[in-house]
C-alpha cells in the first residue's frame, strides 16, 4: 500500500504533495471530482484533469518549475490545481498540469545536475542523470496526454521566472515553427494576459515549448513572467491576469482580446547568437544588466579575439547574457525589433 496521495492532495495542495514526492515513483492515483470531472495524479507534480464530456475544443498543457527555484509559476499552477479541487473552476477542456524538477525546487536552485529546459526534444537520449530521466518521463506524459485527446487545438503553456530583470517584465519566447505561421489569435492572448513582448524563434531547440510545438504542432511558449523570488515572496496580483486567463481557458470561456496589431507588441526576432569562442571571451555590459537592453551602433559587446561583437545597427538589443558558461556554447541572443 502506498501513503493516501489522494488525501495529502485535497489537504495540502498540488505543491506540497509534490515537495514531498519529489522524484518518488507512484502507482496512479484517479477519482472522480465531480460528474463531470476526473484527476489522476500520474506522477509527482503530473495532475491529469479532464472532463467526462468530450467535447472541449482545446487540450492545454500547463507546466511550471521546469527550474526549480522559478517559484511564481509553481504557485500559480498550484492555485489552478486548488481551484479545480474545490470545483471553484469549472472543467471543460483537458488539461495538464505540471511542475517540472522536484528535486531541484527542493534545492531552492534552478536546477541540479543540467538545465533541464536544454534536454527535451531528445536532448536527454544517452544521459543518466535524474533531470535527463525527468525530461524524458515529461515527455511521455506531453505525448501520451495529445495523442489521447480529441480537441482541435493543442496548447502548452510553460512558464518561468528570469534570473535577470528584463525591460519588459513579461516576454514570451514563441519556439522555431517549423515553417508554421505565427499565430496572431495566441500573440492576442499574450496581449490579453498582460504580455507584450515576443521574442520569435529562429531555430529548433532543446526547451520544453519547443518540444510540444514541433512534435504536436502545439501552440506552445515558453512565457517569463518576471524575476525569480522565494516561495512566499511572489504577490499573486503581478500575475493575476494570465492566471485568470489560464482558468478561462480550463473552462472554455472567451479571453478578453483585442484583434492583432503590430503596434500594440514589441515583437523581436534573433539577429544573432552570441557564440563563447574562446576563455577570453567577455561582455562590457554590467551583471545585472535587463533583458532588452539595447545598444548603439559601433559598440563593443563581446570580447572574444576575432569574434568579437560589435554592434552593427542602433537598438539591437541583448536577451539571456550569460558568460560563465563553457566554449562553444551560447553566451547570449543579439535581437532587434521587428514585425510579423
Ligand atoms: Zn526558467
Amino acid at each position: 500500500m502506498q501513503p493516501d496521495w489522494k488525501n495529502i492532495l485535497l489537504q495540502q495542495g498540488f505543491l506540497e504533495l509534490t515537495k514531498t514526492l519529489e522524484n518518488k515513483a507512484i502507482d496512479v492515483v484517479s477519482w472522480k471530482v465531480n460528474d463531470n470531472t476526473k484527476v489522476s495524479l500520474l506522477a509527482s507534480g503530473i495532475l491529469l484533469v479532464e472532463p467526462f464530456d468530450t467535447s472541449g475544443v482545446c487540450d492545454l498543457v500547463i507546466s511550471s518549475g521546469v527550474h526549480g527555484n522559478e517559484t511564481a509559476p509553481i504557485e500559480i499552477v498550484d492555485r489552478l490545481v486548488a481551484k479545480i479541487l474545490t470545483q471553484d473552476l469549472v472543467v471543460r477542456n483537458r488539461v495538464l498540469l505540471i511542475i517540472g524538477n522536484p528535486v531541484a525546487m527542493n534545492l531552492s536552485q534552478r536546477f541540479d545536475i543540467e538545465n533541464m529546459n536544454r534536454l527535451f526534444n531528445g536532448h536527454h537520449v544517452g544521459k543518466n542523470h535524474h533531470e535527463a530521466i525527468r525530461a524524458a518521463q515529461l515527455e511521455n506524459m506531453v505525448s501520451d496526454f495529445f495523442v489521447a485527446g480529441t480537441a482541435t487545438e493543442r496548447r502548452h503553456y510553460d512558464l518561468h521566472t528570469a534570473i535577470r530583470g528584463s525591460k519588459y517584465s513579461k516576454f514570451a519566447v514563441y519556439p522555431f515553427p517549423d515553417g508554421r505561421d505565427w499565430s496572431k489569435p495566441q500573440l492576442e492572448f499574450f496581449l490579453a494576459s498582460g504580455i507584450n513582448t515576443v521574442l520569435l524563434g529562429h531555430q529548433p531547440s532543446g526547451t520544453f515549448s519547443y518540444f510540444s510545438s514541433h512534435r504536436f504542432n502545439a501552440h506552445a511558449f515558453t512565457v517569463e513572467l518576471g524575476k525569480v523570488k522565494p516561495f512566499g515572496e511572489n504577490n499573486p496580483e503581478d500575475f493575476a491576469l494570465i492566471e485568470d486567463n489560464l482558468a478561462k481557458l480550463i473552462s472554455d470561456e472567451a479571453v478578453n482580446s483585442k484583434p492583432f496589431d503590430n503596434s500594440d507588441f514589441n515583437l523581436f526576432a534573433v539577429k544573432q547568437e552570441l557564440v563563447k569562442h574562446s576563455e577570453e571571451f567577455s561582455l562590457n555590459i554590467a551583471d545585472d544588466l535587463e533583458n532588452f537592453s539595447d545598444f548603439k551602433r559601433g559598440f563593443q559587446l563581446s570580447n572574444d579575439g576575432e569574434h568579437s561583437y560589435i554592434v552593427e545597427q542602433d537598438g539591437e538589443a541583448i536577451v539571456f547574457p550569460n558568460a560563465k558558461i563553457p566554449i562553444g556554447q551560447r553566451a547570449g541572443l543579439i535581437v532587434e525589433k521587428t514585425d510579423i
